[in-house]
């Protein structure tokens, strides 16, 4: 540590008293073994209630007379470009006497400071944080979300560089989530290796409770959040242990070391992380049977996400760049497997009945059939496309001409299960591809898989030929339901829907099945 880093340790008072509740790794590095950080971030808040938070970036150790400092243009998960730099304000840097150092914009999201070479200086911004949104940094009197792309600049050529954050509140916050690793005996510091992992955990920061957490083989499974309302929390818990233990089940193994679920608040969407995920949360009426199913649904998506995209990812999501739209074929991977994952781990984890899984299966079912896009969009273009068509297609604007790689995705997750398993006796079945890429890819080759190694994957375990199947994913070729629903001695029925005409499908029993569709039945779900 350098004199003038001693220094800014010793003038800033942390005013905080919060208790750092979570503190996960992501990979061997412990915070003591971590080098000394160039970067650190100090982020303040001094009145909430004007949604705007202040940061200060303390720079040392850098060659050059200049630094371009960047802003990122979406957070991985969310596939939009975002233009965080738009919510940055007051941008300054000064030298180490405190003096105006030259600041040019270059383009929308960097800022290039100049005069620096071997110098030790600081950069200050404001960031108005005021539309709730999980993708969002929001800051109000109550609490702050903070989504690290939106809120910390980064230098390109330090990406792999550790960083070090500290949070300075004046409110009577009581407790922080988040993925990073908190600095041993610092009440609100945190580290991390590098850039990709910063900004793979968010922070939430307030009067945050935290329910009962559980352990899977020794790994501490949490959920903490902000305002997450009146229902059983032992039952929420007890049911969330079972979707996690199904979730490991499929691969065997946990690879991370601790997983924190946090509840950002009421709202939409979610967004998964390596040892994360922030979820809109609002738990007043899950003392409803469907919506507590529902939220435990949603909850096993997010946690699915962990291994399927995080881990298990197309080739072009990772490493990611940060400054624009990381376009990829194989969304429908990533969100439809995740979709459909989601139903069959809360089937197994007994919080749903074959009835309530099929009629989910159903739902994307009949949201695709009814979707014009099909007859124009592939799987493949509407993942390729989603920078454009936002996530779910882009219906009701004008002619509807893509469709949702998560209704799309889904069936076709039905579909490859069903293949799988009728070419192998059921011997084989969905679970075993999800395993084959996370040992080859994500354990052995440690990196993403092509659109040619998804399917070469998907037909070395069904041992043969997938062709057919992978047309529902390059083209537009109707799929023939009722071919690969009798794999398990099921079909489909069809009625118009008189109110709207809209189809209606329905999966449906077959009568004198044979042993081996009863096998698959029995294999997909359960006695
Ligand atoms: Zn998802």
């Amino acid at each position: 540590m350098s004199k003038l880093q001693n220094s800014f340790f010793q003038s800033c008072l942390i005013i905080s008293s919060l208790l750092i509740l979570s503190a996960c790794t992501l990979n061997n590095k412990t915070a003591a073994d971590l080098p000394l950080p160039d970067l650190q971030y100090t982020i303040s808040i001094k009145d909430p209630s004007t949604h705007c938070f202040h940061v200060e970036l303390n720079f040392s150790g850098w060659m050059r007379d200049t630094v371009d400092l960047k802003m990122a243009k979406w957070m991985p998960g969310y596939y939009q470009i975002m233009d965080y730099a738009k919510g940055v304000t007051s941008f300054s840097a000064l030298d180490n006497k405190g003096k105006n150092l030259p600041v040019a914009r270059p383009d929308s999201n960097t800022w290039r400071v100049s005069g620096i070479i071997n110098m030790t200086f600081r950069v200050r911004y404001e960031i108005k944080a005021d539309r709730r949104f999980v993708a969002n940094n929001y800051l109000d009197t109550t609490h702050a979300y903070f989504v690290p792309e939106a809120t910390f600049l980064y230098v390109k050529e330090l990406i792999n560089k550790p960083v070090q954050i500290r949070i300075k509140v004046n409110s009577p916050w009581d407790k922080t989530a988040t993925g990073l690793d908190s600095l041993p005996e610092k009440a609100n510091e945190f580290t991390t290796s590098d850039f990709d992992m910063l900004f793979d955990c968010p922070i939430l920061a307030g009067n945050l409770e935290e329910l009962p957490p559980f352990e899977i083989d020794g790994i501490k499974h949490r959920f903490i959040g902000y305002n997450l309302g009146s229902f059983n929390k032992i039952e929420f818990m007890a049911k969330l242990k079972e979707v996690v233990k199904e979730g490991v089940s499929i691969f065997g193994e946990i690879p991370y070391k601790q997983f924190t679920f946090i509840g950002i608040g009421p709202g939409y969407g979610g967004i998964e992380h390596l040892n994360n995920t922030t979820v809109s949360f609002n738990g007043n009426g899950l003392d409803k049977k469907e919506s507590m199913n529902s939220m435990m649904s949603y909850l096993a998506h997010e946690y699915f996400h962990n291994f399927n995209v995080k881990r298990i990812r197309p080739f072009e999501l990772g490493p990611f760049d940060y400054e624009k739209e990381n376009r990829t074929n194989l969304l429908w991977v990533s969100e439809g497997l995740s979709m459909y994952y989601e139903y069959l781990i809360v089937k197994r984890a007994g919080i749903i009945n074959n009835k309530e899984f099929l009629s989910e299966l159903e739902g994307n079912i009949n949201a695709l059939e009814n979707d014009s896009g099909r007859y124009y969009q592939s799987l493949v273009q509407s993942s390729y496309n989603t920078w454009i068509d936002g996530p779910f297609g882009n219906p009701g604007k004008g002619a509807d001409k893509s469709i949702s790689y998560y209704d799309k995705g889904a069936v076709t997750g039905l579909i490859l299960d069903l293949s799988i398993r009728n070419a192998t006796e059921n011997d084989k079945s969905l679970d075993d591809l999800m395993r084959l890429l996370y040992n080859r890819y994500y354990k052995i080759l440690q990196r993403g898989f092509t659109d040619a190694e998804f399917q070469q994957a998907a037909e070395s375990v069904a041992g043969i030929s997938l062709s057919r199947e992978f047309e529902y994913v390059y083209t537009t070729r109707e799929i023939d339901y009722n071919n690969y629903l009798s794999f398990a001695g099921l079909g489909i029925a069809e009625t118009k829907d008189g109110l709207n005409g809209k189809r209606r499908l329905s999966i449906i029993k077959l009568e004198n099945t044979s042993s081996i569709q009863d096998k698959i039945f029995k294999g997909l779900f359960g006695d």
